[in-house]
């Protein structure tokens, strides 16, 4: 089976936007072994966008339709696949049950505009939207298969792995399982570089790598029959792969976070954490406490920017700083050991560092050492951090969430 993509949105067209939906697609599609020989982008017309779909009827066999499902009146590419293929629209019961009870916990009223979302051409499939309100739909008519998907990327990815993905793989008789791989550290490209020869080796599981968040996602698919066949060939590729990455490995699954990560582990050991902050300036204390629960495991800490801060608030004498320099091992324990001891924690993470884009005390930017006190004793290490100067501190904070899962 062959698959042909066409993105529908003027603002593609015109170079606004990015067709990422189209890039993530047409990855995902290969990864389940559906070939792809064209893609198309057309504006929100629907001549053009009937035009396109009639194109692509003559050299493939699957037509995915991406954007235009909403309310608005330039949404039009439902109305126009219904048209092109001669079928009425019909409401899906079960979606407009769904878009009933969100209006009314939501205590408004369904416009026309709304009640649309929940139509779909006569006979399709409907595809479930999680993250939205527009319904998706699949149909097949004669040789050909036709999928509708929403535009918004959170929407659009959602429906792609939930719903169309494990469709597709159904149709071909084959179960599909993915998992997720979260790793941080080594440097983005660096982590990928170090398994590059596993991942062009591997073609059933698949390893896909994604780049975000200064991160490293790794995503493995198995295509098989057998649920545990497919899952013991994943576990073999994860050893395989934390072989080598396992240093830097840290959870699995899509949704977690490092910070979710370290907050649930402290959770789960009954242990408490305070920080002490230089050049981070209170990232680390904003980004734990971005995650729920963590009040049973945060209690406070320091922003310590200036050598008087850190004297004043964590008792570390002058004469320590004017010795070894606020970069330094000396200082970034000190700073741990203050917090600990002040705020009565399990843990206390200290950061101190040169964020840049100057240099200090003769160390550049990007040069950072991290302390963490425990029960386990005290220790710091240095980083040389590269990025521009919030890059620096994002990265100062992930590393001493990673310090802290070890
Ligand atoms: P909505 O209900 O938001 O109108 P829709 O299904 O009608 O959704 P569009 O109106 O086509 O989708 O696009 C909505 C938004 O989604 C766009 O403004 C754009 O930001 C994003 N988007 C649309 N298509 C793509 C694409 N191919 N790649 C990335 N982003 C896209
Ligand atoms: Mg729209």
């Amino acid at each position: 089976m062959n698959a042909e993509l066409i993105a529908v949105g003027t603002e593609i067209l015109l170079g606004e936007i990015t067709n990422t939906n189209g890039s993530y697609l047409a990855r995902e599609l290969s990864r389940i072994g559906v070939d792809s020989y064209f893609q198309q982008v057309v504006g929100d017309n629907p001549q053009r966008l009937d035009a396109a779909i009639t194109t692509a009827e003559q050299r493939s066999d699957m037509i995915i339709v991406m954007g235009g499902l909403g309310p608005t009146p330039d949404d039009l590419s439902k109305q126009t696949l219904a048209a092109h293929l001669g079928l009425k629209l019909v409401t899906d019961a079960a979606h407009l049950a769904k878009l009933h009870e969100l209006a009314k916990r939501r205590e408004h009223a369904l416009t026309p505009n709304n009640l649309a979302q929940a139509q779909l051409p006569e006979g399709a499939t409907p595809l479930t939207n999680h993250n939205g309100l527009a319904v998706g739909a699949m149909l097949k008519q004669g040789a050909h298969t036709y999928v509708l998907l929403p535009g918004p990327p959170r929407e659009f990815v959602k429906m792609v792995d939930t719903e169309l993905l494990p469709l597709l793989a159904g149709q071909e008789h084959q179960l599909l399982i993915s998992r997720t791989l979260r790793y941080f550290g080594l440097g983005e490209s660096g982590l990928v570089d170090a398994i590059k020869d596993i991942i062009a080796q591997q073609t059933n599981p698949t390893v896909a790598p994604y780049i975000k968040d200064y991160e490293v996602t790794l995503r493995l698919t198995g295509r098989g029959d057998n649920e545990a066949v497919i899952t013991k060939q994943l576990d073999a590729l994860q050893d395989k792969i934390n072989a080598v990455l396992g240093k830097y490995y840290y959870a699995t699954g899509a949704d977690v976070t490092l910070a979710s990560v370290v907050v649930h582990e402290l959770v789960r050991q009954g242990q408490s954490v305070s920080a002490a902050e230089s050049l981070t300036a209170g990232l680390f204390q904003a980004t734990i406490g971005g995650v729920p629960g963590v009040s049973d495991v945060f209690n406070g800490g320091f922003v310590t920017y200036s050598a008087g801060a850190k004297a004043k608030l964590l008792g570390i004498a002058p004469e320590l700083i004017a010795k070894h320099g606020v970069v330094s091992e000396e200082t970034a324990l000190a700073m741990a050991k203050g917090t600990r001891q002040r705020m009565q924690s399990d843990y206390a993470v200290s950061f101190t560092g040169v964020a840049g884009p100057d240099e200090l005390e003769g160390h550049p930017a990007g040069t950072v050492w991290i302390g963490l006190s425990g029960p386990a004793g005290d220790q710091a290490q240095l980083f040389h951090l590269g990025g521009s100067r919030n890059e620096v501190r994002i990265r100062s904070v992930k590393h001493g969430l990673m310090m802290l899962l070890r």
